[in-house]
């Protein structure tokens, strides 16, 4: 793994959680992308080279939806920056954890993605990311 990529918080309403995390970085967001597959709506702050992700549920099977209502709004995952993400997978999987998506999916922010099972990793979800080269 090479870096953290970004901090994921889960957030009930994205537009009113917008205007605080601005309030708090003290500028606003610089995008904002809905992941239909996931469920989610999402926006991203800059902090100098560190990125937040608020995700807000669009509908109550939302992965989102559910941690929302078992936990609350808080931090929901901590994703890593991976040059290879397949075979940071099989690595993974070699040593014990939980994968669950076998298969890389296509995430917000262009990105593959992959997440670990928290029951795996002393309770916190786990989000690898490889960028996704733009080969046009
Ligand atoms: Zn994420």
């Amino acid at each position: 793994m090479n870096k953290i990529e970004h901090i994921g918080i889960a957030v009930k309403n994205l537009e009113e959680s917008n205007a605080l995390f601005a309030k708090l970085f003290g500028k606003p967001h610089y995008k904002m992308e809905s992941v239909e597959s996931e469920g989610v709506n999402t926006s991203f702050f800059k902090i100098g080279e560190n990125k937040i992700e608020l995700l807000e549920a669009t509908n109550d099977n939302s992965p989102i939806a559910k941690f929302l209502s078992k936990k609350g709004e808080g931090v929901h995952h901590i994703a890593f920056d991976v040059t290879d993400i397949e075979a940071e997978i099989k690595r993974l999987q070699g040593e014990g954890f939980i994968v669950l998506n076998e298969k890389p999916k296509k995430g917000a922010d262009n990105k593959l993605v992959a997440f670990l099972h928290p029951k795996s990793t002393n309770g916190t979800l786990i989000e690898l990311c490889q960028e996704i080269k733009d080969i046009s």
